[in-house]
This record gives C-alpha cells, sequence and structure tokens, in this order.
C-alpha cells in the first residue's frame, strides 16, 4: 500500500484542478467584456491545473489522503458552468479543488485508522469537522441540515471539493477529519467503491421519497443519479412500480437492468403515466399539458425546469416530488398549490431507518450497494488529471455518449 513515497508526492508536486474565481462574476464580465453569446460550457470557467504543497492538516484528528478515483458530479459541473443558483456562493470558499466523490488511500495515521487504509470521504463539513460541539442537526445524524457549514476552524464550504481549507478529489491530495473516512472493504474494486457516495445520495433520495407498498414512482433523468436512484428505490423501498424518463437509449436499457418497470421518453412521459395511472390529460392555454392523476411520487433526478416540470405535472393531487438534483429557476409552482404536492428536498446523504430497522448511516448502506448492485453495466470514463477539460466535456455530455460517470483516475502517476 502507499504511504505516501512516489511521483507527485514530494513538495511542490502535488497537482490540483483548482477553482480560482467567483464563477458567476468571472463569467458576467467576460460576457460583458467580449459581447458573447451566453457562456454555458465549462470551458469558459476560471478552472486551472495547478502544482504546490497541498493542503495542511487542521487539526489532529485529521489525515492526509492521496485520491485514487475522484468522480465528477452534476452539482460540480452546475457550478463550474455558473449556471447554479448564487444562493449557494456563501457557502464556497476560493480558491477551492472540486471533487466530493472520492476514494483515495490515507496517508497518515488517524486514531483507529493506519496509514494506507483505502477509505471513501463522507464530503459533509459539519459542526464535527469544523471542530464545533454538534448542532441539533449533527447531533441527530441528520448531517446535511448542519447550520455551521460557514464557521469553525475551516473556511466556509458545505463539502469537500468546495473548502480552500481541505483540498478535493481532483488532485494528488486532499485532508479529512476522521469523522469522514470510510474504510473499504478489500473486496470491493475501486471502481465500486467511487461511486459510493452517490449511491449514498440515492439511497437518501429514495428513502425521503418513501413511497408505500404499492406505490407507483416516477424517476425523471437516467443520468447516474436517477439510475442510481433506481437501484436504491429497488433495495430500500416497498415501491410497486418505478417508471422512468430517460433521454438516451442506452440510459433506457440501463434503467431496466437496474430496476425500471417501464422507461419513458420525455416527450412519451405524459402518455404513458396517463395511460398506466388512468389519468385524465387537460391541456393549458399556453405551456405543456399536465394530468389529474398519476404517479403517487416522483422524483427530478436531471435539475433541468422541463424534468421538474414533469415530475410536478404527472404526480397526483396529494402526492410527494423529491428534488434530488440541484434545483433549476423559474419553475410554475401552480400544481404544488392545486395538487396539494408535498415537495421535499434531498440534500447529500443521512441517517436511514429501513422499515423499522435501527438507523443506519447512508453511507453504510451504499457500501453494501456498491457491492452487491449489478454495476458492471454501469460504464464509466477514466481520464489523467491533466486531461480535466477533456474529462469535464465528456461528463457534461456524459449521457449521449453512453456513459454514466466520468471520473479521474489518479492511479496511473502511481
Ligand atoms: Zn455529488
Ligand atoms: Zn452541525
Amino acid at each position: 500500500m502507499s504511504t505516501g513515497a512516489g511521483v507527485g508526492t514530494g513538495t511542490g508536486t502535488v497537482r490540483s484542478v483548482e477553482v480560482y474565481r467567483s464563477v458567476p462574476r468571472y463569467l458576467a464580465t467576460r460576457v460583458l467584456s467580449t459581447a458573447l453569446p451566453r457562456v454555458s460550457s465549462t470551458s469558459a470557467a476560471p478552472l486551472r491545473l495547478t502544482r504546490g504543497r497541498g493542503p495542511r492538516r487542521p487539526g489532529p484528528r485529521w489525515g492526509r489522503v492521496r485520491p485514487r478515483l475522484a468522480g465528477i458530479c452534476g452539482s460540480d459541473l452546475s457550478t463550474i458552468a455558473g449556471t447554479s443558483s448564487l444562493y449557494f456562493s456563501p457557502l464556497v470558499s476560493l480558491p477551492f479543488t472540486p471533487g466530493h466523490e472520492v476514494v483515495g488511500d490515507l496517508l497518515d495515521d488517524v486514531e483507529d485508522l493506519p496509514a494506507g487504509t483505502r477509505v471513501v470521504l463522507d464530503p459533509l463539513l459539519t459542526c464535527i469537522p469544523r471542530g464545533l460541539d454538534p448542532c441539533g442537526a449533527c447531533r441527530d445524524g441528520s448531517r446535511g441540515r448542519c447550520d455551521r457549514i460557514t464557521v469553525g476552524h475551516l473556511s466556509p464550504g458545505l463539502q469537500t471539493g468546495f473548502c480552500a481549507d481541505t483540498g478535493g478529489g481532483w488532485s494528488d491530495r486532499l485532508v479529512a477529519h476522521r469523522s469522514q473516512l470510510h474504510p473499504v472493504p478489500d473486496d470491493l474494486p475501486d471502481e465500486r467503491a467511487v461511486l459510493v457516495e452517490p449511491l449514498a445520495c440515492a439511497i437518501h433520495t429514495a428513502l425521503r421519497l418513501a413511497p408505500r407498498q404499492g406505490d407507483h414512482v416516477l424517476v425523471v433523468g437516467a443520468g447516474a443519479v436517477g439510475l442510481f436512484t433506481v437501484l436504491a428505490l429497488r433495495a430500500f423501498t416497498q415501491a410497486a412500480r418505478v417508471t422512468v424518463v430517460a433521454k438516451h437509449p442506452r440510459q433506457a436499457t440501463l434503467a431496466t437492468a437496474l430496476g425500471a418497470t417501464d422507461v419513458v421518453s420525455p416527450r412519451d412521459a405524459l402518455t404513458g403515466v396517463r395511460r398506466s395511472t388512468r389519468a385524465l390529460r387537460v391541456q393549458p392555454e399556453q405551456g405543456s399539458a399536465y394530468l389529474l392523476g398519476g404517479v403517487d411520487a416522483a422524483v427530478d433526478c436531471a435539475g433541468s425546469r422541463a424534468a421538474l416540470d414533469t415530475a410536478l405535472r404527472l404526480t397526483r393531487a396529494g402526492g410527494r416530488v423529491v428534488l434530488s438534483a440541484m434545483p433549476p429557476a423559474g419553475v410554475d409552482l401552480s400544481p404544488v398549490w392545486f395538487r396539494e404536492l408535498e415537495v421535499v428536498g434531498s440534500y447529500a446523504t443521512g441517517q436511514a431507518r429501513v422499515e423499522g430497522d435501527e438507523p443506519r448511516s447512508s453511507f453504510d448502506l451504499a457500501m453494501g450497494l456498491a457491492r452487491d448492485a449489478p454495476l458492471d453495466e454501469v460504464a464509466q470514463s477514466g481520464y489523467p488529471l491533466e486531461r480535466w477539460r477533456e474529462a469535464l466535456e465528456h461528463a457534461g455530455s456524459a449521457g449521449s455518449l453512453g456513459t454514466v460517470k466520468v471520473h479521474f483516475d489518479l492511479r496511473e502517476t502511481r
């Protein structure tokens, strides 16, 4: 096992992809100064590859981690493209290295974990890593709801990968608190271990949706978030029917393989749900049609206006809609009012209680799902850090290319 000797670990040789300026402000300036059309691509973002000493350990319960694989998440892409809401701007600190889906090697002894332990990262930077007495949310295991993510002995940052002090996965080095480290069983390959964090988020989403026995659930979006949500619904809930809205043929095939009962294209979603639920279709004078009746619960796994619109318009009165992806602006909330929908957020991970069991962290449940689920069909692409632009472009159009997950492979430089 690596203990830190070798290429890329000496002083000044830690490589990091870094966001070095406020993305929305930077893009606004660029657009104004060059009169370019609206910039939406990640290629225009203030990102660079740096070499330096890497982050320092902020305290005794911290250790350095050398990432092996680090995933690219939809939230990374919207942050880098400047399309995420300014709401999040006080919750990050610059410059930061993105990357919160990480499997790597611990380089220091941290309490019970010896150097060399292979770990996955729980990226939440909450009370305990910040050296604070736990707030109410942290005490009851709902750490995603922590209120103290801007204070304590760390710079603001809702997670590792958005904080100036910790480094992130898209680099040769990050630092993590003992409470963020989950040792990986030897029989779990890196390619599955790197999926533990997104799987944990999907489990959290499935349990926030909490379908009842026999419920018909609609999953809108069939990228990694949507596909993993299907897995989690099948593994941890009693949903009877899971309809998936998938844009691309490869996504449709995968959704079925992972447990969807039926798959529809975005264009056919309304008709498909109308038929299977015997709902009534109505057409407003302007805008898209909607149903009176529909699925019992829906989850937006795409974070686009069209996707959330679909979720809200195809759910029956009194049903529940979960926001799993970063939500878009400008959605018509009429169905929420008129159909008395319950709209529920699902951020990161938390404590999970499955069918009356003792509560367990969704991370622990995800470790098992990563081992047991049929994930070999879930196509992944790995890139060396130097090819970060290509990697981000690939991740941005992964669905149409038949890829589920794009990650940085940092093992090549060992
Ligand atoms: Zn993520
Ligand atoms: Zn807290």
